[in-house]
């Protein structure tokens, strides 16, 4: 009984221990398989931390290489926009070329290049610019470019570069342009002006590792565009330069002729004054004893003379009068030409002096039932001039008004401030000056072929004359005319001492 419950004692200690053993074991069989689990999930936060460190390297990497580039680009564009600015302003074709230097290059990321234009009145690549390439490379460089001219020309034609960047349509240019460059990686880009030779340029390096992205060939195309942009401006410019010369030496020899001819008016004229001039004297003298005899004859001194004689004698002196007034006309516009007369200038009332003509007019307007009025401005009551010219001025235009007019028409005189100047027109409702006739009508001995010309007697001197008068007190004169509506002579003057 003691063994038996002895016994069972034991197996229940031994029960209970294993119990025991077997509740520890399963408890540190699950906190094993939770460490385990644990274990795991933390090497896979590692893998993921070692992924992520990873990435983040690479992207770093990622991120330089990009930084790189786009610091790359940055100089590039900046050189770009030197370079422009600089081509832009040059209008010479060879300072074009010069511009690009090595410095540029090398801010583009290229170290050689050259740039070609075709000649084609000599039907080859004249080479333009070159950087970086020894003499020997240039000549192998023109050989391979004239060998294959027509590619080149091709691409010209089509406006088409060729880069290094392998594409399926250029594999065999591309292996062929690097081997006559000598570059590994290269650009090349055509220069096409508006007008005038066309080409291409060509940028490379020599290094392998460097990469050609079509940004690149975007930057080395807008450069051979200003480049072609500065060719054109070039061309320009030196046209209009060379018109420019032309023009000049034509304007030189034109007035030179000019001057040479201006020299001989002056001096036919000096001539032609001097010979009227002396000839008006010449004449005067036996004009006057003329005059003279045939007075003393007409007075009946040497004896009464029958009517016939005496109607004869008074036409002599008629004639001698009408003949003394033209010389001495003749002898003013000589004199006043020539600077011999000099104006005694004082401040005249206008009013004053037409009046004083008007007056003179009185019977003849009488007679022709012409009216004149006056119509003096209040602004402009005076005229500054030397008043035995100024009465003939107005003698020669009023009268002239007066001859051409039919009878009952009008003439007015009006004086008014044009600029600070007197300008006076003397206008009629008269036959009027035909349109061809008015260039001429201030040359000398000059006469309109009219009817009314045909009666009324007229040396063609006074309007000469009158032009003469105004031009030596600084004014001008000018005329309007309408056949057979009537005409208007203008002067101007000054109406103070300047
Ligand atoms: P003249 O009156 O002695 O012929 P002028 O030199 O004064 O010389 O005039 C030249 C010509 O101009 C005149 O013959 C006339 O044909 C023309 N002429 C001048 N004034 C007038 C006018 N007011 N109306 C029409 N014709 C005129």
């Amino acid at each position: 009984m003691f063994e038996t419950e002895f016994l069972l004692y034991i197996a229940c200690i031994l029960g209970g221990g294993i119990s025991v053993f077997i509740v520890m074991w399963s408890w540190k069989f699950e906190k094993l398989n939770q460490v385990r689990t644990e274990l795991e999930t933390l090497k896979r936060s590692l893998d993921e931390m070692d992924e992520q460190a990873k990435l983040i390297v690479r992207t770093d990497m990622e991120l330089n290489r990009t930084q790189e580039e786009l610091d790359k680009k940055i100089s590039g564009l900046y050189a770009l926009h030197n370079l422009s600015r600089a081509v832009s302003t040059t209008l010479q074709e060879k300072q074009i070329f010069n511009m690009v230097d090595s410095a540029y290059l090398q801010d583009l990321g290229f170290q050689k290049a050259c740039a070609f234009l075709w000649k084609a009145s000599e039907e080859k690549f004249v080479l333009k610019m070159q950087i970086e390439y020894f003499p020997d490379e240039i000549e192998r460089i023109k050989k391979a470019v004239e060998l294959d001219k027509a590619f080149y020309l091709g691409l010209i034609k089509h406006n088409k570069g060729v880069s290094s960047i392998y594409r399926k349509e250029n594999v065999t240019a591309v292996e062929k342009i690097k081997h006559a460059f000598g570059c590994n990686t290269f650009i090349i880009s055509c220069i096409l002006p508006k007008e005038g030779d066309k080409g291409f340029l060509f940028v490379g390096s020599e290094e392998k590792d460097v990469v050609i992205t079509e940004g690149d060939e975007e930057l080395i195309t807008v450069l051979t565009n200003q480049i072609g942009q500065g060719l054109e401006n070039a061309r320009l410019f030196e046209q209009t330069w060379l018109a420019h010369q032309e023009l000049e030496k034509k304007v030189k020899e034109r007035t030179q002729e000019l001057t040479c001819a201006l020299e001989e008016v002056k001096m036919l004229s000096k001539r032609k004054t001097d010979f009227v001039s002396s000839v008006s004297h010449e004449l005067r003298t036996p004009l006057t004893s003329i005059k003279g005899y045939a007075s003393i004859l007409l007075a009946e001194k040497l004896g009464q003379l029958p009517p016939e004689v005496k109607a004869r004698l008074e036409k002599i002196n008629r004639h001698s009068d009408e003949l003394t007034h033209m010389i001495n006309d003749l002898l003013d516009i000589a004199h006043i030409e020539s600077g011999k007369i000099i104006m005694k200038r004082q401040s005249y009332e206008i009013k004053a002096i037409v009046e004083k003509i008007l007056d003179l007019f009185s019977l003849q307007l009488k007679e022709k039932q012409i009216s004149a009025q006056l119509n003096i401005d209040a602004s402009c009551q005076n005229i500054f001039a030397d008043s035995r010219q100024i009465e003939r001025v107005f003698i020669n235009l009023i009268g002239n008004a007066m001859k051409f007019t039919p009878a009952q028409g009008t003439i007015s005189i009006s004086a008014r401030n044009v600029d600070g100047q007197v300008q006076v027109d003397v206008a009629d409702s008269g036959c009027g000056i035909p349109e061809e006739a008015q260039g001429h009508i201030f040359e000398e001995f000059y006469r309109v072929d009219n009817s009314i010309n045909d009666q009324v007697k007229g040396s063609g001197l006074g309007l000469s004359l009158v032009k003469q008068i105004i031009q030596a007190h600084g004014g001008k004169i000018w005329l309007n005319s309408k056949e057979n509506q009537g005409t208007t002579f203008s002067f101007t003057m000054p109406q103070s001492a300047q």
